[in-house]
């Protein structure tokens, strides 16, 4: 199975802050990795990390073959493989959701208007909202503009989607909805690494769990490790309903 995303001792600090004290695993092409974990663990660090949004001070970051840690690492290059969608959708207000989506195949991968339409418009059905093409997010639900979101990064076609707490901002009700597409997503074959409180989603969806404490990988196993946890750290976690 070939990786796709490689974490090797990744140290990280924010001033005095040991934010990620030594963190590895590893992700195959078509996996599911739910990273779970108390608030302040690390979680959105290390997805911040592995998109180069943050530099690391030790250790490796290896993502479809870029180098991250390296200081001669092409970002935008990086970018183009990899899709990250967080828990704030921030569309642009002033574009229908097919706008939205069509910007960056225009922008970056300088397609044509025809080219992108169509990308948009298989990118929302793969969302599940053909209808909305020509809405605008303030009239769409919380949940279809997440699921606008991530139909956005689909269309750059990146070979990895991170998501934190995307569902995190959302009532249970819409919560579900976003959770479907992942779930489809996933079915389909894409590789994912996922930062969320669902349990019952990781448990279900996640090929494997990566539990986060104080900076490190504190358990990791697949899913059916929540039901029963070797650390009384992850029992606890799992046991106040987080
Ligand atoms: P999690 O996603 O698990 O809740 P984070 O990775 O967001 O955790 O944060 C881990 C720790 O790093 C927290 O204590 C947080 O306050 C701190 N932190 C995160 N980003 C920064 C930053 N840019 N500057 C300083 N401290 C940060
Ligand atoms: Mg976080």
């Amino acid at each position: 199975m070939s990786v796709v995303v490689k974490l090797s001792n990744v140290h990280k600090s924010f001033g005095p802050l040991k934010v990620l004290d030594g963190v590895s695993f590893e992700v195959a092409r078509g996996e599911v990795v739910a990273v779970i974990g108390q608030s302040g663990s690390g979680k959105s660090t290390a997805l911040r990390c592995i998109n180069a949004l943050e530099t690391i001070q030790q250790g490796s970051i290896e993502v479809c073959g870029h180098a991250v840690h390296d200081e001669k690492l092409d970002k935008r290059k990086l970018r183009l493989d990899v899709g990250i969608v967080f828990q704030s959708y921030n569309l642009f207000p002033h574009l229908t959701a097919e706008q939205n989506i069509m910007l960056a195949p225009t922008c970056v991968k300088a397609l044509g208007k025809k080219a992108a339409r169509d990308i948009a418009r298989d990118c929302l059905a793969r969302v599940g909202l053909s209808e909305k093409a020509d809405h605008y997010p303030e009239q769409l639900s919380g949940g279809q503009q997440q699921r606008v979101a991530i139909a956005r990064s689909l269309a750059m076609q990146p070979k990895v989607m991170l998501f934190d707490e995307v569902t995190s901002a959302l009532d249970p009700q819409l919560t579900g909805e976003v959770l479907k597409v992942m779930e489809d997503l996933a079915r389909g074959g894409m590789t994912m690494i996922l930062v969320t409180h669902e349990m019952a989603f990781a448990r279900k969806v996640a090929s494997q769990v990566v539990y986060m404490n104080k900076g490190k990988v504190w358990e990791t196993g697949p899913g059916s490790m929540l039901d029963a946890p070797t650390t009384p750290e992850l029992r606890d976690f799992v046991g106040s309903g987080l």
